[in-house]
């Protein structure tokens, strides 16, 4: 049987990689210190007899007891509220957290998933994105934290590979959204969600013309399972859905999904906010056989009514 560390278990992406992890017959050790993540994420699966929940920080040495053939690293704060909340630990969990992940699997001899993310390419001057882009970071600006502690990652598991001759594989996530989003995770989707069936106006940053390619979870997470799996992968891939769209637009989608018409209201454009993102998923096509299935429009009913249940739920 495969054995898989998943880190950031108990989080939106972790959680759902673990129970499909499950479901493909491997054994799961989620490893989660619950900064955003929660136990509520994997009990849907907490009692299957090949799945472990530890609590624990990443940036602290990890042991594990017994083989381990995969180890994938998602731990991180990823929305830009939360790594603007937690700062130090994003940085920590990308830099330190890379580095003992790393350490286990060179020490098990296992192959190395990390979840990277498109905010490697910062606001970028080309549109769409091929992993060729070098990408258009500011440093020391707001979303510095996770997009520099993400390149540093990607930079990382790079120098075991080259050093210690280790299969790394690098996922370059793009904007991703499902059921077991936070409902005040930040980002536009759970937002906007909420907000409609409250009955509240969509809060829309800036002219709302800026634009985001949105990937329904499983989707993104058929992707990670191909990058596993797949015989030999050079270099970053790209795991998005290049059917961009203006957060406008999204505005107007969740609304007709929702099937009520809240309207919107303005707040302004956070500092540092891109003004495009959207996949070149080339890469991923050729390598992996692997695009998109759901629309947006699929994805968002089934968010939608998963949102609805858990407020209702919560009432
Ligand atoms: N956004 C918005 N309203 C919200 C939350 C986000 O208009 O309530 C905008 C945000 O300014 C950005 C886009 O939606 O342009 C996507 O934001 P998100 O936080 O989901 O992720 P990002 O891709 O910026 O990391």
């Amino acid at each position: 049987m495969p054995r898989s560390v998943v880190t950031g278990g108990a989080g939106f992406l972790g959680s759902h990689l673990c129970e499909r992890l499950l479901s493909e017959g491997h054994g799961v050790v989620a490893i989660d210190n619950f900064l955003t993540g929660t136990p509520a994420n994997v009990k849907a699966f907490k009692t299957h007899p090949k799945f472990t929940l530890v609590r624990h920080d990443v940036t602290e040495e990890i042991h594990i007891p017994g083989k381990v053939d995969f180890v994938l690293h998602f731990a991180s704060a990823a929305s830009p509220t939360d790594y603007a909340k937690f700062g130090i630990q994003t940085l920590k969990a990308n830099a330190l957290g890379t580095h003992k992940t790393l350490g286990l699997a060179k020490a098990k001899k296992a192959r190395y998933v990390l979840a990277s993310t498109s905010e490697v390419y910062g606001d970028p001057e080309v549109n769409p994105q091929p992993e060729s882009y070098w990408g258009h970071v500011d440093p020391v600006g707001p979303r510095s934290v996770y997009d520099e502690g993400k390149r540093f990652a990607e930079a990382m598991a790079m120098a075991y590979h080259h050093r210690h001759g280790m299969d790394v594989r690098i996922a370059r996530l793009f904007n991703t959204y499902g059921p077991r989003l936070r409902l005040d995770d930040g980002r536009v989707i759970p937002n906007f969600i909420g907000e409609v069936l409250r009955g509240e106006p969509l809060t829309v940053y800036g002219d709302g013309r800026q634009t985001r390619s949105f990937c329904y979870v499983d989707d993104t997470i058929e992707g990670v399972w191909r990058l596993l799996v797949a015989d030999r992968v050079e270099g970053p891939v790209n795991l998005g859905n290049p059917d961009e769209r203006s957060v406008n637009d999204i505005a107007h989608l969740v609304q007709k999904i929702a099937g009520r018409h809240v309207g919107v209201v303005h707040h302004p454009l956070p500092p540092g906010d891109p003004k495009v993102r959207c996949p070149d998923i080339t890469k991923a096509r050729a390598l992996l056989g692997w695009e998109p299935k759901v629309s947006l429009e699929d994805g968002l009913r089934r968010t939608i009514d998963t949102f609805r249940e858990r407020i209702e739920g919560q009432t």
